[in-house]
């Protein structure tokens, strides 16, 4: 397994396409809003699986709780050095105690739930040198990822 250059524009279009089926069952409604040319270097199979399980925690809880269900995808240049993506969606806050161990292996709230996504997709970001942060509060839970940009294309 080696590192690549990968476009993350195209990555977040392949995750929507691979989580369409959900997408469409749940009538959740996604607003995508990436520039195009923002490049990652990394092991781009583990990042899509951080964007594939925050997603899809998105739509989970979107599917039980709201009736105008919405997630939005935003990334952006923070600087000359950093890739950010936002992804939100309109469901509950979090509350707050629940908030401070979401990352930790085996916190889950579902009957059926393993509880080691978000552990994973932290663990996979670090390894990236970046960070992965959760805000929430009522209509907006929101997860933040900080990665470096590629700076040199080959
Ligand atoms: P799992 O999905 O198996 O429960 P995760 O690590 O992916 O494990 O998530 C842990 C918990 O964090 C979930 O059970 C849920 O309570 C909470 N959570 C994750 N994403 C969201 C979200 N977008 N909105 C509300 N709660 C969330
Ligand atoms: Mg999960």
């Amino acid at each position: 397994k080696e590192k690549t250059y990968f476009s993350l524009n195209r990555m977040i279009d392949e995750v929507l396409v691979f989580l369409y089926p959900s997408i469409l069952d749940t009538k959740v409604k996604v607003i995508k809003e990436t520039p195009k040319e923002m490049q990652l270097f990394g092991y781009a199979d583990e990042i899509r699986q951080v964007l594939i399980n925050i997603v899809f925690n998105a739509i989970d809880v979107l599917s039980q709780y709201r009736d105008d269900p919405r997630i939005e995808i935003k990334g952006k240049m923070v600087n000359e050095t950093h890739i950010k993506v936002e992804i939100s969606n309109n469901g509950p806050a979090i509350p707050e105690n629940l908030l401070k161990s979401i990352f930790e292996p085996f916190v889950t709230t579902k009957k059926l739930g393993t509880g080691l996504g978000l552990f994973v997709c932290r663990e996979i970001i670090e390894k990236h040198k970046g960070i992965l942060a959760c805000t929430s509060e009522p209509d907006k839970t929101e997860f933040i990822i900080l990665l470096p940009a590629a700076n040199d294309e080959p």
